[in-house]
């Protein structure tokens, strides 16, 4: 029988996810089988894995950060949300996020049996403080802000509802899985220096350029790990506060090898090359008359009539769309700009052929 062999990148506009660095890939296949949930046993990987939490609070502005390398950002997102309840008092606790929120939180709220209370957003897609201060009230135990939203990549007023989140007596979160690495190089309000942030979420498994599965699960104080810890009676370690057992040392070592190789220098070319190539495709799509969401991040949605979505996905396209059905083009950084010189060919040659 053949091997199986994974799709090529190279028509890939859809996925937060891209190509590992070839040094990420190499330490994701030294350590597949290692097991960081028993960090008695596996102790190179355990180290790493301190390693990463290291690095991933000095990109984060957070001195002596408590975290975990976890599966990605719906765990890290779920575990803010469990520890937010956890950690407080509240008979019929909720939870106030944006509408653009990632739908893993409604994964947490069903799971946690939290209620979510989602609120609209302002004209520019971003959360509106006032409107999220409305729905606050005694049972709201976390806030959350977005930096580097799913669909249109925005970054929320993060220390305008910081300070809403301190006056409710809640936690806030700032969920940065997909933005998290390239928001250093940009001049948003985002981190942990930035405003009082409690936990954050930001994986190595996108813009990181870690192999799947990294995640990083980033909290202030010990005592939110804690509000997550469980005894562990049969593992030497007393504890654990992941939400997986077992859980893959490929991603952990493959995560401090990216950080090795690209922080801070080659993150910064990544994200300079992402948000010139998201700029230049915007234009393109502009030109040729179509409504483009201007990209704050390496994101670009635009208004594309279905049936050119349908004849580039013939080509070979992997394209997504918003919820309110605009197409996705993610620059991630497997998307050159010879990739999108091709998209745009394509997408005139379907144009011409209607
Ligand atoms: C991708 C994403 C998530 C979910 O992360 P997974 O790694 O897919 O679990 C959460 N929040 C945001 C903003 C994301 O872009």
């Amino acid at each position: 029988m053949q091997q199986a062999a994974p799709q090529s990148f190279d028509r890939v506009l859809s996925s937060m996810c891209t190509r590992p660095h070839p040094t990420a890939r190499d330490a994701a296949e030294r350590f597949l089988a290692t097991n960081p949930g028993d960090p008695d046993t596996y102790r190179t990987v355990a180290d790493l894995e301190t390693r990463v939490i290291a690095g991933l609070g000095e990109l984060t502005g957070l001195a002596d950060p408590q975290g975990y390398v976890a599966s990605g950002g719906t765990e890290a997102n779920v575990q803010a949300v469990r520890a937010a309840r956890n950690r407080a008092d509240a008979v019929t606790p909720n939870v106030v996020v944006p509408e653009s929120v990632h739908f893993s939180f409604q994964k947490a709220a069903e799971v946690l049996d939290v209620s979510l209370r989602t609120v609209p957003v302002d004209a520019d897609r971003r959360a509106d403080p006032d409107a999220m201060a409305d729905r606050i009230d005694a049972d709201t135990v976390l806030v959350v802000g977005v930096a580097g939203t799913t669909e249109y990549g925005r970054v929320d007023p993060i220390p305008a509802l910081a300070d809403l989140a301190a006056d409710a007596d809640a936690r806030f979160h700032v969920d940065a899985a997909w933005g998290g690495f390239v928001l250093p190089f940009t001049d948003h309000d985002w981190h942990f220096s930035d405003a009082h942030v409690d936990t954050m979420a930001i994986d190595p498994h996108k813009f990181g350029q870690a192999a799947v599965p990294a995640g990083g699960f980033l909290a202030r104080e010990a005592a939110t790990l804690d509000a997550l810890a469980v005894e562990t009676p049969y593992l030497e370690s007393t504890s654990q506060a992941t939400l997986t057992g077992t859980r893959s040392g490929a991603g952990v070592a493959s995560a401090a090898a990216a950080l090795d190789a690209l922080w801070p220098e080659g993150y910064r070319e990544t994200y300079e090359r992402a948000q010139s190539n998201a700029a230049w495709i915007a234009d393109e799509l502009d030109a040729r008359g179509f409504d483009v969401v201007d990209p704050v991040l390496p994101l670009v949605a635009v208004d594309l009539p279905g049936h050119l979505f349908d004849a580039l996905t013939e080509r070979g396209w992997r394209l997504s769309r918003t919820a309110r059905g605009e197409l996705r083009l993610v620059c991630m950084p497997h998307v050159t700009r010879e990739t999108l010189r091709e998209f745009v060919r394509d997408l005139d040659a379907c144009r011409d052929a209607h």
